[in-house]
């Protein structure tokens, strides 16, 4: 039965998040997992105007690789289409034009880049400058109008608000000295460890190095090979270790309270719905 549910950073930069979820059971952590996964929305191109195209790819492609774009998202300023007020036919409430005309006018091929398209609202723009999207040749050019509207991974992977997210159990690995002290192998058993996870001190005792549940994936190599039992591998109950690998479409801080925002309403509904059933006894 879950009580306390806690939450703890362990690592973040700007592209990975780590955390430890404690007090929860496997399947609401795969819930969480999901819904990060599938169900928050974000920004992406979704409708493609091309008014000229001279470059070597389809329209096809470039509109194919327009979308696949990562866009910055703001959820406080847009509505998802099919919830604003303009029932999803496009307005400045759900929608965001992103433009580009660009004539090559050097003597070699020129490459467009995400920076060069244009948003109507700064706040919606390519996460990274630098994405390639079309080469043109000399004297060709490429003027295309494009729409970005919030959707969900559930309709299209352009909508994935992450690039990853797994969980795993939080390790336990402990050592009893006692037994150890009565081994002659001088730790063979620390030194089958795959990811090195174990330090020796002069008299070749084992030890954990510091941070050692980052690399540990519960392979066992050490417990089974220890003659005296000494090392027990364990996980610890109802404790998992999450990491985020995201494209900068969402602070992580926005992503993680969208998504218990959502874990709510999914409670919320699936009550209301079960207080409605009618069963036949
Ligand atoms: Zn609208």
């Amino acid at each position: 039965m879950v009580k306390n549910m806690n939450i703890k950073v362990l690592e973040k930069d700007q592209q990975t998040l780590t955390f430890l979820v404690e007090g929860i059971s496997i399947e609401m952590a795969n819930a969480i997992r999901r819904i990060i996964l599938s169900e928050i929305p974000v920004m992406a191109i979704d409708e493609v105007i091309i008014l000229r195209n001279d470059s070597p790819l389809y329209d096809e492609i470039v509109a194919h690789r327009l979308g696949l774009l990562p866009l910055t998202t703001d959820l406080e300023a847009y509505n998802l289409p099919h919830e604003c007020e303009c029932e999803g036919y496009g307005c400045p409430l759900c929608q965001v034009s992103l433009t580009c005309e660009f004539t090559n006018t050097t003597n070699s091929p020129v490459v467009i880049y995400s920076r060069d398209l244009k948003s109507n609202d700064e706040k919606i723009v390519p996460v990274n400058p630098n994405i390639p999207i079309v080469k043109i040749d000399k004297n060709d050019s490429i003027i295309f109008e494009a729409y970005a509207i919030l959707g969900t991974a559930k309709d299209h992977v352009k909508w994935q608000a992450v690039s990853n997210i797994f969980y795993r159990f939080l390790p336990e690995v402990t050592i009893d000295d006692k037994k150890c002290a009565k081994c002659q192998t001088k730790c063979e058993a620390g030194k089958m460890c795959p990811q090195k996870l174990y330090e020796f001190d002069e008299k070749n005792n084992p030890k954990l190095i510091k941070d050692y549940w980052k690399a540990c994936n519960l392979c066992n190599a050490c417990k089974d090979n220890c003659p005296e039992e000494a090392i027990t591998v364990n996980w610890k109950e109802n404790s998992y270790i999450f990491s985020i690998e995201s494209d900068g479409v969402l602070p992580f801080d926005v992503l993680l309270k969208k998504t218990f925002e959502i874990f709510n309403e999914k409670i919320a509904e699936f009550e209301t719905k079960l207080m409605t059933l009618q069963i036949e006894t």
